[in-house]
């Protein structure tokens, strides 16, 4: 048995996955915001998810813990995760101390790459990009069974790409990046709504036919779907998969994105020959980044090849 957390905006979610990768118990709380309050969520996701196994977490042995921000998995510490209102904590150690297990501690994007690699039953010879919509842009990289962290950490940051160098400074120093374009923020940003879901608002609207609203879900998905050629073209993987709150837009998000892809090939028989339309796809239901944190629960750094 693997336990796995994910400490997400709104909820921490907790995992016990059996031998085979299938889950078989979770547990949702919701989540603190600040070190303390973040520390002390964590705990009761996994002290609960311990009780209803009818054990304590010591038993757990080791657990893994997917979380926003800047990671480092060999300390342990976590820095500007502004959501969760903590930076430069040593989250890892934090959680080990009160838990009386070993925690492997990654990056939340990270994570649901590993997760969205094991529920496709990808195989260890696969590679795939899990490219997360959501309040950000970024990409994990999962190459032959194993994540990609490139030598600093920074692998899969497509969303500092800039993309437009007259465009908006972004919060990291640059102008005109691509998550500027093409995350829940940018859509946010472009159309303002109250609506709990701007991105689902966004759609509605462009499907009952307005203007407006057709002119921004194009603006959106033309940089989704370049969100996908820069992996493909970087990275070159077998599978891009889309992942992310917006992903519950479901088929006609995807669709959109295939067109928008498929039109490019129409031009150019260079992206033609990449069969960008084939290789895009979305991420499976599920605890995606639970099960990927459960992944590194007792591993340093890759998963077992029985795993995946
Ligand atoms: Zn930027």
């Amino acid at each position: 048995m693997r336990i796995g957390v994910d400490i997400g905006g709104t909820k921490t979610e907790a995992v016990a996955i059996d031998g085979a990768g299938r889950v078989i118990e979770e547990m949702r709380v919701p989540t603190g915001f600040g070190a303390d309050a973040v520390i002390a969520s964590t705990v009761a996701a996994v002290t609960e998810l311990a009780d209803r196994l009818g054990t304590t977490p010591p038993a757990f042995g080791a657990i893994g813990v997917g979380v926003p921000g800047a990671v480092d998995p060999a300390s342990g510490r976590v820095a500007h995760a502004v959501n969760l209102g903590l930076d430069d904590l040593a989250l890892g150690d934090e959680l080990a101390a009160r838990l009386g297990v070993r925690v492997r501690l990654e990056n939340d994007v990270n994570v649901a790459a590993l997760g969205a690699f094991h529920l496709l039953g990808l195989g260890a010879e696969r590679s795939m990009a899990y490219l997360n919509l959501g309040t950000g842009l970024a990409a994990g990289l999962v190459l032959g069974g194993r994540l990609w962290r490139g030598s600093r950490g920074t692998a899969g940051e497509i969303g500092h790409i800039p993309v437009d160098p007259a465009g908006e400074l972004c919060s990291c120093g640059q102008r005109g990046c691509l998550e500027l374009l093409a995350s829940g923020s940018a859509v946010a940003r472009q159309w303002p709504t109250e609506h709990p879901r701007p991105v689902q608002n966004l759609f509605e609207a462009a499907a009952a036919g307005d203007a407006l609203a057709i002119e921004v879900r194009q603006r959106f998905i033309d940089n989704v779907a370049s969100a996908v050629r820069v992996l493909v073209l970087t990275v070159d993987v077998d599978d891009v998969v889309i992942g992310g709150g917006i992903t519950s837009l479901g088929a006609p998000l995807l669709e959109a994105i295939r067109e928008v892809l498929a039109s490019w090939s129409a031009q150019s028989e260079f992206l033609a020959s990449l069969e960008l339309p084939s290789r895009v796809g979305l991420a499976p239901a599920g605890p995606v980044a639970s099960v990927g944190a459960a992944l590194l629960g007792d591993l340093a750094s890759s998963i077992e090849p029985d795993l995946v």
